[in-house]
């Protein structure tokens, strides 16, 4: 490997990083300054945004500790055959960076991640050194998110897990065959035992805190995975299957869903095109709904169409209501929260607003349309008072009255 300045390692480093979605900020439009026009960038490499435990949105530096690899997933920028330029930090260049950054204000903590260098354990053993030269040498405060490496000594994962406020273990693709496909030298087995033995860590870290003060604490922020949506034939209801199980199973914190994006030099396996980026919306929609609306994943995909993939056009939530009209109307004031939070267009906090509003009075459609974005989308779905959708709900045209509007796509948009 060349000799490279740290600014150079950081350039490469921090580029490589970008393709994992862990804490990107995704599906807006590409805008930057670089010809000196206007301020600020949306693709900006290096610094990225994620929430902290108490819901703070931190800015990270992002890196790779290393985008050389001794495995060849095919998905992979970074893999072995790939013919891209080097690089390698020390784990105390890291340091020293994240530092640096630090007392600049330019950063609130560090996502670490890397390829695998000489073995799994040597490659754990750097990440770890980081982060504890960061906490016991430093007395770092900041946050630390840690990729972990699944077929690692599970002591080192275990060790990550002290220091990091984070620990997260890619599950990659949503298929077993998927895996076998396009990355044969990982195993599913081990990253799902790797993530189980997290749990226990952190319910065992949880369990002495309660009972010693001084207990140390054990990846705070909890575990998360990564899923790459489109570069095999899994469907979204396979992906909201296995999500809905990893949780499950694993108490992860979050499963983040990145659209798989064409690389240079791609494998001839792997799709020419990335999915649009709407897919990677609608299953974090669809996710939403299974974390925070009640709905059981088999419920989700009841929504998808026979071929188990989600309407682009209109979200997941919408897709169900109207295939299970019998549902609906929902009597808003009388209503139990389960029902309310079925409506298509009443979120979490209108559902809440609407249950303490109704102690004391009885709600109007107006007073509905004052808790939702667009009260065009609940009318069909809901009663009040003053409002009935005599015959609206049993339309054959009801999808196309409330489906959003289409907008004229960019000639080249995904
Ligand atoms: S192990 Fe990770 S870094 Fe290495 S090729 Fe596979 S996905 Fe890329």
């Amino acid at each position: 490997m060349a000799q490279l300045d740290l600014q150079s390692k950081l350039a490469i480093l921090a580029d490589a990083a970008k393709y994992d979605a862990s804490c990107a900020s995704s599906g807006t439009s590409k805008r930057d300054s670089r010809g000196g026009k206007g301020v600020g960038s949306t693709e900006g490499m290096g610094i990225c945004h994620a929430y902290a435990p108490d819901g703070r949105c931190i800015s990270l530096l992002k890196i790779l500790l290393t985008n050389s690899c001794i495995f060849d997933c095919a998905y992979c920028i970074n893999r072995k055959s790939s013919n891209v330029r080097r690089a390698r930090f020390t784990a105390q260049e890291v340091v020293r960076l994240t530092l640096e950054f630090y007392k600049r204000n330019y950063i609130e903590g560090l996502f670490l991640s890397s390829g695998i260098i000489r073995s799994s354990n040597y490659t754990m053993e750097q990440l770890v050194e980081v982060a504890r030269s960061l906490r016991e040498d430093h007395d770092f405060r900041g946050y630390i998110h840690l990729k972990t490496i699944p077929d690692a000594d599970p002591e080192l994962v275990r060790q990550a897990g002290l220091h990091a406020d984070r620990v997260s273990i890619n599950v990659e693709l949503p298929t077993e065959s998927g895996l076998q496909r396009l990355a044969p030298e990982k195993d599913s087995g081990q990253i799902e035992t790797a993530m189980k033995d997290t749990r226990r860590s952190i319910e065992e870290a949880g369990d002495a805190k309660r009972r010693f003060k001084s207990a140390p604490k054990y990846a705070p922020a909890g575990q998360s995975t990564q899923m790459i949506v489109g570069a095999d034939a899994a469907s979204d209801g396979d992906i909201i299957v296995r999500a809905s199980s990893l949780y499950d199973r694993f108490q992860l914190r979050r499963v983040y869903y990145s659209a798989f994006s064409p690389i240079p030099d791609a494998s001839a396996v792997l799709p020419l095109m990335r999915p649009p980026l709407m897919r990677e919306h609608r299953l974090y929609q669809s996710d939403w709904l299974m974390r925070f609306y009640g709905f059981k994943p088999a419920e989700v995909v009841d929504a998808a169409g026979t071929d188990g993939m989600l309407p682009l056009d209109i979200d997941p939530k919408l897709a169900w209501a109207l295939k299970f009209r019998d549902n609906f109307p929902v009597d808003v004031n009388r209503a139990p929260r389960e029902m309310l939070l079925r409506v298509p267009g009443l979120g979490t906090k209108a559902v809440d607003r609407i249950l303490s509003s109704r102690r004391w009075r009885k709600l109007r459609l107006d007073d509905v349309g004052r808790l939702t974005l667009s009260v065009a989308k609940v009318r069909p779905f809901i009663t009040t008072i003053d409002w009935r959708p005599t015959l609206l709900i049993d339309r054959n045209d009801l999808r196309s009255l409330v489906a959003p509007k289409q907008e004229q796509l960019e000639l080249f948009a995904a």
